[in-house]
């Protein structure tokens, strides 16, 4: 996943996200958070910055057939975070014995998050920094 990709795949859950609570679909962020295996800040943090908190509640039970896709979709999004968070891609970084890192890249901590879920590196190797790094051209070959 490149950076971008992280930073793109992040958009996506938040709106899912925010979808669901806008709708009272969860009654308050950290449920949310609680049931996708989202860290709570994370959640909290995208529902403050939202601009019109009103709730339009959608009753599940007599929810449109529009209505009913659209809850469907936003969960599997973020039921999607499960997924990659278990399967994350290799740290990749060249080792002294010119092997490569072969850790999952890391998760950042929340206050990373508006830089992509996913580090490029694994913890061992800058994944929690929070400025990017920069690679060498050489690392590439
Ligand atoms: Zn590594």
């Amino acid at each position: 996943m490149t950076p971008q990709e992280s930073r793109e795949f992040t958009a996506r859950l938040e709106e899912a996200a925010l979808f669901l609570l806008k709708h009272a679909l969860y009654r308050k962020p950290d449920d949310l958070a609680r049931r996708f295996g989202l860290p709570v800040p994370v959640v909290r943090h995208w529902w403050r910055n939202l601009e019109d908190q009103t709730l339009t509640p959608i009753e599940p039970s007599t929810a449109s057939t529009k209505q009913s896709k659209q809850i469907r979709k936003a969960s599997q999004t973020l039921e999607g975070w499960e997924k990659v968070k278990r399967y994350r891609p290799e740290c990749g970084a060249v080792l002294a014995n010119g092997r490569r890192c072969k850790h999952s890249v890391a998760i950042r901590q929340p206050e990373g998050w508006g830089s992509g879920a996913l580090a490029e590196r694994c913890r061992m190797h800058g994944g929690y920094a929070r400025r990017e790094i920069r690679r060498k051209p050489k690392d590439d070959d």
